[in-house]
């Protein structure tokens, strides 16, 4: 429904009684004086200064001691032309006079946005905020919390904080994060992750209901927009009391809002129950925006500014027509916004109590004096807390407040005419920027978020299931032996059997090899375009099929939905990407040709080529070096581990699908033992593109150097191997994500990765902390089957992985101290992940790969030692390195040496293209799959130079 706005004369008279009353005033943050005050200026007009400035106080509140203030500040603000006492101070290096100077100016700062959490603090701001006509509400501030601890004392607070307002007089009015009351809330699950809140809520309902309280809902990512309101409509309809007001948050920058509007309204008046929405511009603009480029999806928020404003006004009239079902509360600082809203209400007769205006505590207080003063209810967001949970908030309302695009600024700093203040937004449409057309861009994993995600993927589990207990016939051509057959279990519960796969022995595999042979000739004169027009064909079917292929994925290898996603879209990744490499290398170059001198380069297949894979990526690593195999012109032999059979065979029959002939495209099951040497000896094998453990991947090159009989060429082995990956967390990371991303980087699909992290290297005084946090967050995971999405931690891949893992965690507890042991279901391949301390760089849980899920933490007096500790292993697979020292990372970049290092993020996940990936050392040949000079290593070189002079002229 369009409702339309009120008349421009009537919002401008409104804004202009408003900016009078407001113009008298300057707000606290741009009157601040002193140190302060100089400094804020001087960054105002200077946006690096300012970037600088808010990087150093993002770090701040994690500093212990004079000596790290000063670096950061030091390092952070260097170069800066810093004018006066700052400039003076930073002259003074490390000195306690500068950290002591800094730190208050800092803490001086947030206070004007945040308030001590105290009772006595919570009674003065009601009084300070009565006194000027408004009201509160109340939110101790914190990001998403990590650990049940961490909820339940988040729980607590809240009850505190709606205590204390009780006890002042007030009608307690609080506003709440879902995401600080249960550390797994998670749209993959629902369900669980609603009921999850629902009982952590319960003491706080129990409070809430006894005093007859308001409670709001933030929101918060986009991602986690419908699980809120699910959880929201849950929450209300649990406690159908009628003395508690709830209430949620909407955000206007995002185009869905609207519908979310329209869906509320419908279903409180079908309750019978009045909420109250809060209505704000949404907070979170560029972590979304970035988000959604990071994961290929369609950004989510109106890209303009202006285009918020619209919405923000469309909203606000169709709540303020909604008022029997709804109470608004137009959130916002923005002078033309809350004209509008006060004249809308106005011109609607919306009655004064019916509605109200909220505003942040500490943001344009001359405005709230001057709404305050018109009459229209004022409600002021007031967030409690320390510095070190405060600081995002404080951060946000650093950028709100001096963006150039801010009210503010333009009305108190820039001075801007209220005629350009006061101008009606205009509401562009939203449209998705669709990625530039035949570039290779990653494909989008998929957004959990949509319940049809979900359904669909719930639906093709259904369906494999319905597919179990199949045969898988040999895929070679008849008389191939069969010599056994593999019957494939699920890890989660071994006594189910998936399929029973046929295997050959080192005969099938030598005759493969030999049909390989006879065709490659042939193969070899297929034009380049159509193996590219194959590959994209198979990425096309994988495409359509990707939930199936996922699923299997789940059964067969115990992934979880989400890693068992990201294989499927590995895979499809490198078809396509390697498609694109191959037409990028087809044909004839010029490599430097003269009058009279033509000299022309190509790439050409090598012949047959064995692909020997590992099962923990058994779509993504199988089909990437098949695709580039196969679209470099080679006949390929596809060796797949035994335990991703029945994968192996999917992946196999989609390349048939797509068109590969099968003789060019042979699959040969059988065990690694059985036949391996017979691939890699065998004189028509010209190349061995092999992913999996050190020894088996030596094996390879030791053998494949010798020359077998009738051998007239040397083996070219593409080979990558093991891991034994660190990550480094400084004394200044951030704790919050180092431990969040340390934990996926551990314990991901159960440490089954070559990238995973198996060493944490503690930087200083970081080390307790680290630990503990780490060992209750892995307590908040649930184990189990993870065909249910609940469980984000599955079974080891066999009973010997099984077995050798519980084997280290006995190494563990004799070289070092058990910190944290999980606890895991009896029946399944499982073992409990394990995190040991007092671990020393030559204990063997420091130096060996285990692929499980056991972390070492050793600790480091220095960042510079870490980095020696780190790079103490004979693997160079993945590094990562958490922390906030410019310096620190810039040695790290310097110096850490692996295939793939990753700064201040998981070090697990990388993407075809963007992270190109492989290692150093003992961990591979150091050309990295999914990258540009990967396609060449499955080719050789040769040049054709032509003299073209004849009798005198030049052709
Ligand atoms: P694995 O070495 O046991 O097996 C890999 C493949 O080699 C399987 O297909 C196996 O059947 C085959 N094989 C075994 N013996 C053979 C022989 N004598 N000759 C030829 N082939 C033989 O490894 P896995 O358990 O399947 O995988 C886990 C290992 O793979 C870990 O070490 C992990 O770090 C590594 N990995 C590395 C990467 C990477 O990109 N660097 C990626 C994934 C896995």
């Amino acid at each position: 429904m369009l409702i339309s706005a009120p008349h421009h004369d009537a919002i401008t008279e409104v804004a202009r009684g408003l900016y009078a009353a407001a113009a008298r005033e300057r707000p606290a943050l741009f009157r601040v004086r002193g140190m302060r005050g100089a400094l804020l200026a001087q960054a105002l007009d200077d946006e690096a200064l300012k970037r600088a400035l808010f990087q150093f106080v993002d770090v701040l509140p994690q500093l212990d001691g004079a000596g790290a203030i000063a670096r950061h500040f030091g390092a952070y603000l260097r170069g800066r032309p810093l004018k006066g006492p700052w400039g003076r101070l930073l002259a003074l290096g490390e000195h306690p006079l500068m950290a002591w100077a800094v730190r208050a100016s800092v803490v001086r700062i947030a206070r004007l946005f945040l308030i001590e959490e105290s009772e006595r603090a919570v009674a003065a701001i009601m009084r300070e905020v009565g006194r000027a006509g408004a009201s509160v509400t109340l939110d101790a501030v914190g990001e998403a919390v990590l650990t049940e601890a961490e909820a339940d004392e988040y729980v607590q607070r809240y009850r505190n904080v709606v205590a204390w307002q009780a006890n002042a007089g007030g009608r307690p009015n609080a506003s709440i994060k879902l995401t600080a009351l249960a550390p797994r809330f998670d749209p993959i699950d629902p369900e669980g992750s609603t009921a999850r809140a629902l009982a952590r809520a319960r003491p706080l309902m129990h409070d809430v209901i006894a005093h007859g309280a308001a409670l709001t809902i933030d929101m918060e990512q986009h991602e986690l927009k419908p699980l809120i309101i699910a959880t929201f409509r849950a929450l209300v309809e649990a406690y159908p009391e009628p003395g508690w007001q709830p209430g949620i948050a909407l955000q206007a920058y995002l185009p869905e809002t609207e519908q979310d509007v329209a869906d509320l309204v419908q279903w409180a008046r079908a309750l019978g129950r009045r909420v109250t929405i809060r209505l704000v511009k949404g907070a979170y603009w560029d972590t979304e925006v970035a988000l959604a480029a990071q994961r290929k999806w369609p950004v989510p928020v109106f890209v303009d500014k202006e285009a918020t404003d619209a919405s923000y006004e469309r909203l606000t009239r169709a709540l303020l027509a909604a008022t029997d079902a709804i109470h608004p509360a137009i959130a916002g600082h923005n002078l033309r916004s809350l004209a509008h809203a006060i004249a809308f209400a106005r011109e609607r007769g919306v009655s004064r109590d019916a509605w109200e205006i909220q505003m942040l505590y500490g943001m344009a207080e001359p405005l709230q004096h001057a709404i305050a003063q018109t009459g229209t209810q004022l409600r002021i967001y007031v967030p409690t807390g320390e510095l070190v949970a405060g600081i995002a908030y404080l951060i946000r309302r650093l950028l709100e407040n001096t963006a150039s695009t801010s009210i503010l600024r333009q009305t108190y700093v820039d001075g801007r005419d209220i005629e350009a203040l006061l101008a009606a937004p205009r509401g562009h449409e939203h449209t998705p920027v669709p990625p530039a057309p035949g570039r290779f861009t990653n494909t989008p994993l998929l957004d959990w978020s949509v319940s049809g995600v979900r359904t669909r993927f719930a639906a093709a589990l259904a369906s494999v299931r319905g597919q179990l207990g199949r045969r898988y016939p040999l895929p070679l051509p008849a008389g191939a032996p069969v010599a056994g057959e593999h019957r494939s279990v699920n890890p989660a519960r071994p006594d189910e059997v998936l399929g029973t796969v046929e295997m050959t022995d080192a005969a099938g595999a030598a005759q493969a090899i030999e049909r390989a042979a006879r065709v490659f000739l042939q193969w070899r004169e297929t034009p380049a375009s159509t193996r590219v027009a194959l590959c994209r064909r198979a990425a096309g079917l994988m495409l359509e099929r990707r939930e199936a292929l996922a699923a299997w994925e789940v059964l067969e290898q115990g992934k979880n939905w989400r890693e068992a996603d990201a294989d499927v879209a590995e895979a499809i990744d490198y078809l396509e990407y390697y498609a694109a490499e191959m037409e990028r290398l087809d044909g004839w170059r010029d490599t430097m040709s003269f009058a009279g001198e033509s000299n022309m380069a190509r790439w050409e297949p090598r012949g047959v080529a064995v692909v020997i894979a590992p099962w923990n990526f058994p779509l993504g690593i199988l089909t990437g070096m098949t695709a580039a195999a196969l679209v470099t012109g080679n006949c390929t032999i596809m060796k797949p581990a035994t335990p991703a059979l029945i994968v192996a065979h999917l992946v196999h029959s989609i390349l048939v699908e797509a068109g590969f002939p099968p003789e060019v495209c042979q699959l040969v099951p059988g065990s690694g033992a059985q036949l391996g040497d017979t691939l890699v000896d065998h004189p028509d094998v010209q190349l061995i593109a092999f992913t999996g453990s050190r020894d088996v991947g030596l094996r390879i090159l030791e053998r494949s150097a010798k020359q077998a009989s009738g051998q007239l060429h040397v083996k070219r082995i593409v080979c990558e191997m093991g891991g034994k990956n660190a990550i480094i967390v400084d004394d200044d990371a951030d704790l919050d994500e180092a431990v969040l991303q340390t934990l996926h980087s551990a314990f991901g699909y159960q440490g089954q990765k070559c990238s995973a992290c198996s060493r944490l290297i503690a930087v200083g005084a970081v080390h307790d902390r680290l630990v503990e946090r780490l060992a209750r967050a892995l307590d908040a995971w649930e184990y189990g089957p993870p065909e249910d999405p609940r469980f984000v931690f599955g079974p080891l891949i066999t009973r010997n992985a099984q077995k050798k893992v519980l084997e280290y965690t006995g190494i563990g507890r004799s070289e070092g101290t058990l910190a944290y042991l999980g606890r895991v279901p009896e029946s399944g391949y499982y073992a409990p992940p394990a995190i040991f301390t007092g671990i020393e760089p030559r204990h063997r849980l420091a130096q060996e790969e285990i692929f499980g899920p056991v972390l070492s933490v050793l600790r480091a007096p220095s960042f510079d030692a870490a980095l020696g500790i780190a790079l103490d292993s004979q693997y160079a697979l993945t590094g990562g390195v958490f922390s906030r020292f410019p310096a620190h990372l810039a040695l790290a970049r310097a110096r850490y040496r692996v295939g793939d290092l990753y700064l201040n993020r998981r070090i697990t996940g990388a993407r075809v293209g963007a992270q190109p990936f492989g290692g150093y050392r003992l961990s591979g040949t150091g050309i990295q799959a999914g990258g540009e000079e990967y396609l060449k290593q499955f080719m050789w070189s040769r040049v054709v130079t032509e003299n073209t002079i004849r009798h005198g002229y030049v052709a």
